[in-house]
């Protein structure tokens, strides 16, 4: 074996890493690099070192009672050696202490490729899964993770569907085609973010820590939910919100951040309210999470579900009288649109349309308890956080929609008439938003509200006892899932929960006598 490795180091020593307060050049002249090369040379059997390898060193790490360790890449023929890495550890004294690699056997390998890089190429984009955004490279290298094997690096660039992005390393056997070995350059982890958020305080949101630095708004723990920025666009899906640190927003709008923190936050509570409180994994009941985008358009006052793309699209308000539409019982509400598309699909027009919209208020007001966050403390009203003017104030009188009392909205009926069915489906909701809140807890009046409890109930019923949102919450939700269908009424919702009922509890009993007089308290039955 004939080697010279003084003649063969002929890459630039690329980093110098230091553990101690000792200085280190950062060139190939380091004294370091040249004790680590005649090592490797005194070791050549260990180190498999054949004729035709060159090293460069990567990195010199020297510790405090003075030991190097000396990392080399090696080539081979001049061709990368996948796998051929190698460190080299010595004393204060420059002897060598051995060394570290996983090569199985010195190279003795023909390097005439039989196929050429277009077709490499082409075998490797074949196997890519997501949109590619750039042009393909190939590399010829050899790949001695295991037996040497003369291949084509591949590298593919692209996104994936959930818009995070991509840099696939394919390794295509050079002599025969085929695939030899392959990985992701951008890796993933999922790490614990804090998020300052707009309406939830400082929270804990779960975050996708990236390898090419930074971190993801997205929740590797709960199907992949993931958050993208609009960036005021309204068409497109946006890019993936990432973070330089992983501490999110500034509580403020001024931070485009800060809302991502909303968003994951009460999607991670909408996920886990289903998963927890009745047994399903995911909106669609398949352990898949979905995306959401904000900042979506400009000064738009609205929120909404699609059904396309299984998503959710947050307006940021007009800033004057409206925030940013993220709140929880808002984004429990949109995601509910979701889970009713995957089980009951009631149509959105007429009564059914009225009970699809309730059915997102009652969840979302459920979610909101759920969560017990002291920013963002449970009550029957919905959206009260979106009013700017409601800001600071502890116990908030002006919402969009009043469960108790929907006509405090001034459009909603709160008791039910044949006619209901030609009201908008935000209107016609407030009958079974009713009937939710008579049922979890009667004809009791909520702290700060001036009304009797005669002004509560349609039929004078004034003595209506509540049994609780959990047996609310358990009642809707089989009703839904089990007896619903796309073209429900109120009559049917009445008949549907009271079956739910007595399912749970029996047909006897206090909750499904109570769900019978709470339907009739709002003058359905
Ligand atoms: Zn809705």
């Amino acid at each position: 074996m004939k080697f010279n490795p003084s003649l063969l180091l002929c890459a630039t020593l690329l980093n110098v890493h230091m553990m101690s307060s000792l200085a280190i050049a950062g060139n190939n002249e380091n004294p370091a690099v040249q004790r680590g090369l005649t090592a490797l040379k005194n070791n050549g059997a260990a180190a498999r070192l054949a004729e035709g390898d060159q090293f460069s060193a990567r990195e010199v790490v020297k510790d405090k009672d003075g030991s190097e360790h000396v990392r080399f890449e090696r080539k081979h023929k001049g061709l990368r050696v996948i796998g051929g890495d190698i460190v080299v550890h010595m004393n204060a004294a420059g002897q060598s202490k051995g060394q570290h690699h996983t090569m199985e056997s010195a190279l003795q390998i023909d390097t005439i490729a039989q196929i050429d890089e277009a077709s490499a190429i082409a075998m490797a984009e074949q196997q890519f899964a997501g949109t590619r955004n750039a042009p393909s490279t190939a590399d010829l290298v050899i790949h001695a993770r295991g037996a040497a094997m003369l291949s084509y690096e591949v590298l593919v660039h692209g996104e994936m569907h959930d818009g995070s992005p991509s840099e696939m390393h394919y390794f295509i056997d050079a002599k025969r085609g085929g695939i030899v070995d392959k990985w992701d350059g951008i890796e993933t982890s999922a790490v614990t973010g804090s998020a300052k958020s707009l309406f939830d305080g400082v929270i804990s949101v779960n975050t996708d820590s990236l390898s090419v630095g930074g971190y993801a708004m997205r929740d590797l723990t709960r199907g992949n939910n993931y958050v993208n920025n609009m960036a005021n666009r309204t068409s497109g899906s946006g890019s993936l919100m990432t973070d330089a640190d992983n501490v999110w927003g500034n509580s403020s709008t001024s931070d485009n951040a800060t809302i991502a923190g909303d968003v994951a936050y009460g999607t991670l509570m909408t996920w886990d309210y289903y998963k927890n409180t009745h047994g399903r994994l995911g909106i669609a009941n398949d352990g898949i999470g979905s995306s959401s985008k904000i900042h979506f358009g400009r000064n738009y006052v609205n929120a909404f579900w699609n059904d396309a793309c299984k998503c959710m699209t947050y307006g940021d308000g007009d800033g004057r009288t409206y925030y940013p539409l993220v709140a929880i019982d808002v984004i429990g509400h949109e995601m509910s649109h979701g889970v009713m598309s995957s089980s009951a699909a009631l149509v959105y027009s007429g009564e059914s349309g009225g009970l699809n919209e309730a059915n997102s208020d009652i969840f979302g007001m459920l979610i909101k308890f759920y969560a017990k966050n002291p920013s963002a403390p449970g009550n029957y009203l919905n959206g009260e956080k979106l009013l700017i003017a409601n800001t600071g104030v502890t116990n908030p009188t002006k919402a969009f929609r009043y469960m108790f009392k929907p006509s405090l909205d001034g459009s909603s009926p709160d008791c039910y008439s044949s006619t209901i069915g030609s009201l908008d489906v935000h209107l016609s909701s407030g009958i079974a938003n009713h009937f939710a809140y008579l049922l979890a807890e009667g004809a009791v009046v909520p702290t700060g509200f001036n009304l009797t409890p005669a002004q509560l109930v349609c039929n004078g019923n004034t003595s209506l006892t509540g049994i609780g949102r959990d047996a609310l919450g358990k009642i809707w939700y089989r009703a839904l899932t089990v007896y619903m269908t796309s073209n429900t009424n109120y009559a049917g919702a009445r008949s549907a929960t009271l079956s739910a009922a007595a399912d749970i509890y029996g047909a006897n009993t206090t909750q499904t006598t109570a769900v019978a007089n709470a339907w009739s308290a709002v003058g359905v039955n």
